[in-house]
């Protein structure tokens, strides 16, 4: 008989049958959950203790399907200390572009790749973090790839490794056949916990022959899902253009970003299926424009959550839901009182309209489903993950509210999942189940001897740290800035 794990008395969130995006239908129940093996077997207001298995008191906790991260890139942890050509944080897409995608990734050996993808999934899975869908831009070489995958793998973190395709050359030298290889690998394992992706950016510029080419070598290797950095603010072609001239499009595409697409783009992401990644942090820091995640919603397109890049913005879902809802709300009241349409808001600041919102049309359980059942719709999981019911892979989180900044709360569904959104953060996840395996318990993470990883990451950063700088201060900036912009067909007017 596989392990069972009880969780007793915690407070269990349900999504009705009708649930959407548009309307989430969420309810909070006190009721115990029963794990047996990697599936939930049984919710029920009181379920006796099987014999033998492992009981996890979750009074005073929410009991939370583990939060779908649609979009990060795993192994960037190392790269926390870029300042230059100034902090990272304060870098726009196109500097991020420069300092991080052409000095400093090269500089990543294999070994810094696989410390450094541990402590970006150890932070991900304290933070509550369950599934990620995994771009991983860093994997230059077999050994690249095949050291993230194991840093993922024991870590616990169930993902989707997005084999990120390269450059014509790399992709043709070894990148195909080595996909096949870890397709191979991937789908041989027992759990199936890592699955395969492909990260394909040169989508958006390619030629319709050669990208039939590359996602029939993905398909052939067992690639699920492919991924794609989408900013219609920043590109030179539409996604109908695009789609026109190769028809490659459909429903195993997350674009990640989004954000100000046209109606013809949102009409046929929806005709396609296609689900939208919104990374609020990293978008409104980095020059992305408004985050797209209620208009996706509203228009039926399957959206979810992200972090994108943890080496800028923090790495939990908390926040991401804090800075969408919020976001969304200060565009609404600012259209309102300003009586203009959304995009318009800003123009027509002369002549105020001066209205107010009688109430708040985007709420917290917009936001909790967001970072859960809809990330799992997003990535094609829903039938798996994202929310708790019996049948489902047991990916569950316990977020206490007995901390300082949560304590009080009153415990109706609205207060319940107003706390999740606004109140809570990563050191209130207290308990972390993958598969049916406890990775985090009592706020420590059981899976991983962090210390351990903790220093050998620091042994690997300060190295490979010291050489970005060395790399950096060589480095004519202007010179790249210009070359990427040139690349990415934007006219020098267009920057300011
Ligand atoms: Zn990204």
């Amino acid at each position: 008989m596989p392990a069972s794990i009880l969780i007793q008395g915690g407070h269990v969130l349900h999504f009705g049958p009708e649930s959407t995006a548009t309307n989430p239908s969420i309810i909070f129940k006190a009721q115990d959950v029963l794990v047996r093996g990697n599936k939930i077997v049984e919710i029920a207001d009181s379920i006796p203790v099987p014999p033998g298995a492992t009981v996890i008191d979750a009074k005073d906790h929410i009991v939370s399907p583990g939060f779908v991260d649609t979009h990060r890139h795993l192994w960037q942890a190392g790269m926390r200390g870029i300042v230059k050509p100034k902090p990272i944080a304060d870098q726009t897409l196109m500097e991020y572009m420069c300092s991080v995608r052409t000095v400093a990734q090269p500089l990543f050996s294999a070994e810094d790749m696989y410390w450094s993808q541990l402590v970006g999934a150890c932070e991900a899975i304290s933070a509550g973090v369950t599934t990620i869908l995994d771009q991983a831009q860093g994997s230059r070489s077999p050994a690249h790839v095949e050291r993230a995958i194991d840093a993922t793998r024991e870590s616990g973190l169930r993902s989707i490794y997005a084999y990120f395709r390269h450059e014509p050359e790399p992709w043709k030298e070894w990148q195909a056949k080595h996909m096949g290889e870890i397709g191979k690998m991937l789908h041989a394992s027992e759990d199936q916990r890592i699955t395969l992706g492909l990260g394909y950016d040169p989508i958006t510029w390619e030629s319709p022959e050669e990208i039939h080419e590359t996602m029939a070598i993905a398909k052939n290797a067992g690639s699920t899902l492919t991924t794609v950095h989408f900013l219609p603010t920043h590109f030179a072609r539409t996604l109908n253009e695009m789609h026109e001239s190769s028809h490659a499009f459909d429903s195993d595409f997350v674009l990640s970003h989004f954000n100000h697409a046209s109606a013809e783009e949102m009409k046929l992401t929806k005709e396609l299926g296609i689900g939208i990644s919104c990374t609020p942090e990293t978008e409104l820091a980095m020059s992305h424009g408004q985050v797209a995640l209620f208009d996706c919603a509203e228009q039926g397109i399957k959206a979810g959550l992200g972090i994108d890049t943890h080496i800028m913005c923090s790495g939990d879902m908390f926040g991401q839901m804090r800075l969408a809802l919020q976001s969304a709300r200060s565009i609404r009241n600012a259209s309102l009182y300003l009586g203009t349409s959304h995009g318009q808001a800003l123009a027509a600041a002369a002549s105020p309209a001066r209205k107010l919102p009688r109430s708040l049309i985007h709420t917290s359980a917009h936001m909790v489903r967001f970072a859960t059942l809809g990330g799992a719709e997003t990535l094609n999981m829903a039938d798996r993950v994202g929310s708790l019911e019996v049948g489902k892979l047991a990916d569950i989180i316990l977020i206490s509210l007995l901390s300082p900044n949560i304590l009080g709360t009153s415990r109706d569904t609205d207060s319940l999942a107003s706390a999740m959104v606004v109140l809570a953060n990563a050191h209130d996840v207290k308990t972390v189940i993958i598969d049916g395996e406890i990775v985090k318990k009592d706020g420590k993470l059981t899976k991983v001897n962090w210390e351990n990883v903790r220093d050998n990451f620091m042994v690997h950063h300060k190295e490979v740290n010291a050489n970005i700088q060395k790399a950096s201060e060589s480095t004519d900036w202007d010179k790249e800035f210009e070359m990427l912009r040139a690349s990415w067909y934007i006219g020098p007017e267009r920057v300011v």
